[in-house]
């Protein structure tokens, strides 16, 4: 399948010419903005400098109604002859960051997740805390450790502590996992387009540092994202009508008109054996978007409802997406239950959590009322 039909058009950043140019993926090419832009395609559209930039926070900043002009530009463009010169071979395009991340939130919106997690970690009480079904929880992370698709992922070190050792020691995690997640890039006050987030995670750092104040340093090392932005507009045939909550939340998250996407999402799996074998990943896990309980506009009308600034660039993840199936759990502590149930490889290896080589990519797919489209990849492998 293809995952960039016409109907798609998302935005990234490539290398070309030893600059960063904007793109547009179109099946197997980039459509290069920036030379597009430079030929004058876009002058009655917005300033030279919006679409010739190297990431596109200019374009984030403009809003939605010069999002919605440069789209049905492209659009247009890309529905007649154009110049060869003005396109690039996807396959050899080496990806940039799309966006200059401003503020990075992440969210824990996926409720199977938080009961797991619930159960995991505070075994005999109960799985959801009172505030969950109150409101999106979530956290501030940090923005600066966001790469694009394909940087190596460092093992991070840290504090760890057994339950039964007296005191804790100082070295690489030993419980490196993943998080399944979808993301959504703004413009100052609204959501421009989706993005896979790979929200890594050392659980054993996690574990001893959390409480009282949160993630911290078990979850700020990397986070990685899929190069391409795919715009809201090219999600309308995928929204879905989001689950009923109960209770009824409060008013400000009360949004008319609200939606869920309906996005199936794929994890694999390809350990450093595997590779030099010549296998294809392993499908680790399976699930879908529209099962998360909080909406991305409850999440922003959330962070918004305490008066703070919303910035063009700021990227706000789902938290862990889970499905009921064993099966569509989006993280491996709860894959394999905090290694009680490793995982097993189709070479016969088994995993608790990642190994050093073992590559993880996250995909998204939409497949409704005869649109088809994707997310791309979102890719890392581990390095010690
Ligand atoms: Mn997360």
């Amino acid at each position: 399948m293809n995952d960039f039909p016409i109907e798609n058009l998302p935005y990234g950043a490539f290398s070309r010419d030893g600059s960063v140019h904007l793109g547009v993926a179109f099946d197997e090419r980039i459509f290069d903005l920036h030379a597009a832009s430079r030929s004058g395609a876009f002058h009655d559209v917005c300033e030279p400098g919006v679409l010739e930039a190297e990431n596109l926070n200019p374009l984030l900043a403009q809003g939605p109604h010069v999002w919605a002009a440069v789209r049905a530009r492209v659009r247009s463009m890309l529905g007649a002859p154009v110049d060869a010169e003005l396109f690039v071979e996807r396959a050899a395009a080496s990806m940039r960051m799309p966006v200059a991340v401003a503020d990075y939130v992440d969210f824990y919106s996926s409720e199977q997740h938080a009961r797991n997690l619930g159960k995991i970690f505070r075994p005999g009480s109960e799985p959801l805390l009172p505030n969950w079904k109150w409101m999106p929880i979530g956290y501030h992370g940090r923005s600066g450790t966001i790469v694009v698709s394909g940087t190596p992922i460092r093992r991070p070190s840290g504090q760890r502590k057994a339950p039964d050792a007296e005191r804790p020691d100082f070295g690489p995690s030993t419980m490196l996992d993943i998080e399944l997640e979808l993301g959504f890039v703004t413009g100052d006050d609204a959501i421009f387009g989706l993005v896979l987030v790979n929200d890594w995670s050392a659980r054993d750092i996690q574990a001893w540092e959390y409480q009282p104040l949160g993630p911290f340093l078990g979850k700020s090392f990397a986070t990685t994202i899929s190069p391409w932005v795919v715009p809201l507009d090219a999600l309308a045939a995928f929204r879905v009508r989001p689950a009923p909550q109960d209770p009824v939340p409060p008013s400000y998250l009360q949004i008319e008109d609200d939606f869920a996407l309906d996005v199936a999402l794929d994890v694999r799996l390809q350990s450093e054996e595997m590779r030099v074998a010549g296998m294809a990943p392993a499908v680790i896990s399976q699930t879908n978007a529209r099962n998360v309980y909080w909406t991305m506009r409850q999440q922003l009308a959330h962070v918004r409802s305490n008066g703070t600034r919303i910035r063009a660039g700021d990227l706000f993840a789902s938290g862990t997406i889970s499905g009921s199936e064993p099966t569509s759990y989006g993280s491996l502590i709860e894959l394999t239950w905090r290694g009680t149930k490793p995982i097993r490889l189709p070479n016969g290896e088994s995993r608790a959590f990642l190994e050093d080589g073992d590559e993880v990519t996250l995909t998204g797919r939409c497949d409704r009322n005869g649109v088809r489209l994707g997310f791309g990849c979102c890719s890392g492998r581990i390095e010690p």
